[in-house]
């Protein structure tokens, strides 16, 4: 085994732990107020007994692009209900400084050309991002019945009335005919089950609350002036916790970021979007740009890269690698599939060593670089994309505390203790992610109980059954928008969310045409489904060139329950949008009953 393989197998051996995603608690007691929402107050209002033609639950990108294409079908009787204040889902509770979306804008915001909006950026910021869902909803007259800080506690099929009842905290009790839900699935914030997380006596919050009436500033980007005498920790190193710790190392007095495994972080380029080219583009670019990045990003072939970043890049050496392989024909003995293999990883430990020189490149302390470099293959974790985060590390004030994989050992009323030593703080930062190998109730907040009483938790409590990560036998009516038993396409997926909008629009359309009062999959549809996505498997897996995280089931073995539930169509996003493009448009709804 190469000294690098061998490398990747250690730092992922120190990691691996049998509680898996048991490792992380829910936010109760002292932090159930970690739920809460800090934007908009709960205004008092009569509950709710009327009907509609389609609810969406959730008001996120999935909720917003499924709606809007449902009131394109003519269908106007919509309703949004939604926990938060406002649309936006994610990107209305995500307000944390630096908040920014890795995916271009030109692909990963919805609807550009039917709401005129041009990304002011290839990468556009958070605020941004919320207008965008803002003005998808009042484009296509989404406001109009939505309601806003209510949450779904029950929905419940009425046979009887060919009917969803859907019930809320509000005491709503309301029908409509076709029920979609989006609700996940980074939704729910989770904690890391630290020894003595409830004892800390300083100020905390987790970063999908950003706390600015205690930091000051604001996600428009204004300094957090109150933490400039403060000591303020931040736990992870995901995602999220790469674009805010550039503004708090700005803004704190002295910052501690305790971290378990470094993020990949390449290089980002953003730069401001010209509008003389934007307004050359021709009607029907999105979609044009959508399967170009799609094509790019997952091994296939375009004569142009559109959006060209850190996504596509890989997918340019594979097949440059590929082509080199093949000029004096197949190499001896080797199948496709393992020319691929072969090709991937080769240009994945180069695209590695490139991101790990860049760590040495940017930081002074050769220690903190050494801590800072990741060793596991790119897309074992969310790869990052940032030109200020390891910069960070050069300023005076702030501290990397590593913990050479162990996470954090102990927190204390006045700190947080690593390698038996104790840092002082005033305030911790939870930028601990969000649940994800847990149950889709537990995460969506609410049960779903279809024909004859039967709940959705108990119907796949032995792993997701669908068609379409779609339709669901037993639960007539209602449409599952989410990544999982359809594209799975994770480095843009808004994506998934425009394909499954239309052909719900599509299936809505055609129930309402033909009179039908219930449309549902068949049992043996739904089957057929299944046995197709386990004839090739292809999503959640164990790699051993991995450290643990969500993408992985945390290093435990992918059991068959973990395979379905994170499970991807066999053949790719690429020949799934494809496929789906042609089924809804068939007009046949192979597989759909319409009664
Ligand atoms: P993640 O789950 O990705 O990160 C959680 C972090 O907490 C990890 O660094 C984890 O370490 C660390 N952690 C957990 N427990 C401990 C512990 N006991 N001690 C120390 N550290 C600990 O959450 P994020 O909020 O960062 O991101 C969630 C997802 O949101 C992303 O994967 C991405 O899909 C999405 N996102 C997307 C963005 C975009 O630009 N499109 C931006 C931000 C988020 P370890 O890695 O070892 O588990």
């Amino acid at each position: 085994m190469s000294d690098l393989r061998s490398k990747y197998r250690l730092e992922r051996d120190k990691r691996l732990r049998s509680d898996g995603n048991a490792q992380y608690i829910e936010p109760t007691g002292r932090f159930a107020h970690f739920l809460d929402d800090p934007y908009v107050p709960k205004v008092e209002r009569e509950p709710l007994t009327d009907d509609v033609t389609f609810a969406f639950i959730g008001g996120g990108f999935a909720g917003l692009v499924t709606s809007a294409r449902v009131k394109q079908a003519g269908i106007d009787d919509v309703r949004i209900i939604e926990g938060g204040g406002d649309v936006g889902g994610a990107w209305y509770w995500n307000r944390y400084p630096g908040a920014m979306c890795d995916t271009a804008a030109m692909v990963y915001l919805p609807l550009l050309e039917e709401t005129g909006h041009m990304p002011t950026k290839k990468y556009v910021y958070a605020p941004e991002i919320f207008g965008q869902a803002k003005r998808i909803a009042t484009t296509f007259g989404l406001y109009d019945k939505a309601v806003f800080s209510t949450a779904v506690t029950s929905l419940t099929w009425d046979d009887d009335r060919s009917r969803w009842v859907i019930r809320t905290d509000r005491g709503d009790a309301m029908t409509a005919k076709f029920v979609a839900m989006g609700t996940g699935p980074l939704h729910r914030p989770k904690l890391p089950g630290i020894e003595g997380i409830d004892s800390f006596g300083g100020h905390c919050f987790h970063t999908s609350r950003w706390d600015y009436a205690y930091t000051g500033g604001s996600y428009e980007g204004a300094p957090m002036t109150n933490l400039a005498g403060k000591r303020v920790g931040i736990i992870g190193t995901g995602a999220t916790a790469v674009q805010c710790i550039p503004a708090l190392g700005r803004d704190a007095g002295e910052l501690f970021v305790f971290q378990r495994t470094p993020s990949s972080i390449d290089v980002r380029s953003n730069h401001d979007t010209d509008p003389d080219w934007f307004a050359s583009l021709q009607p029907g670019w999105q979609r044009e740009w959508l399967m170009n990045f799609v094509t790019l990003q997952t091994g296939g072939y375009a004569e142009e890269d559109l959006v060209k970043d850190g996504w596509t890049d890989i997918t340019k050496r594979i097949l440059q690698r590929m082509s080199e392989m093949f000029k004096d024909g197949m190499p001896d003995g080797m199948s496709l599939q393992e020319a691929f293999l072969k090709a991937y990883q080769d240009s994945d430990d180069e695209k590695m060593d490139e991101i790990r020189a860049r760590v040495d490149a940017v930081v002074h302390d050769p220690a903190t670089a050494e801590a800072l470099k990741p060793w596991y293959r790119q897309l074992c974790k969310r790869p990052c994309f940032h030109d200020e985060y390891l910069q960070t590390y050069n300023r005076p004030n702030v501290h990397l505390i590593d913990t050479n994989g162990k996470g954090v050992e102990r927190i204390d009323e006045t700190g947080i203790w690593v390698g038996g030593v104790h840092h002082e703080l005033d305030c911790i930062i939870f930028a601990s992610g969000f649940e994800v190998g847990t149950t889709y109730a537990r995460r969506a907040g609410f049960e779903t109980y279809g024909r004859d009483g039967v709940a959705l938790g108990d119907y796949w409590a032995e792993g997701m059954r669908s068609k379409h990560g779609m339709h669901v036998h037993g639960f007539p009516n209602l449409f599952v928008v989410a990544p999982s038993q359809a594209a799975n396409l994770i480095s843009n997926v808004t994506h998934n969310f425009g394909e499954a909008g239309s052909t719900i629009a599509a299936v809505v359309r055609h129930a309402i045409e033909v009179g039908a009062d219930e449309v549902e999959v068949t049992r043996d549809a739904e089957d057929a489904w299944v046995a197709l996505l386990e004839q090739n498997q292809r999503g959640l897996r164990a790699d051993p060139d991995c450290t643990p995280g969500y993408y992985n089931n945390e290093g435990l073995p992918v059991g068959r329950k973990e395979q379905l539930n994170g499970a991807g169509y066999p053949e790719g996003p690429v020949a799934y949008f494809n496929y789906i493009d042609a089924w809804r448009n068939s007009g046949e709804f192979e597989g759909v009953a319409f009664r």
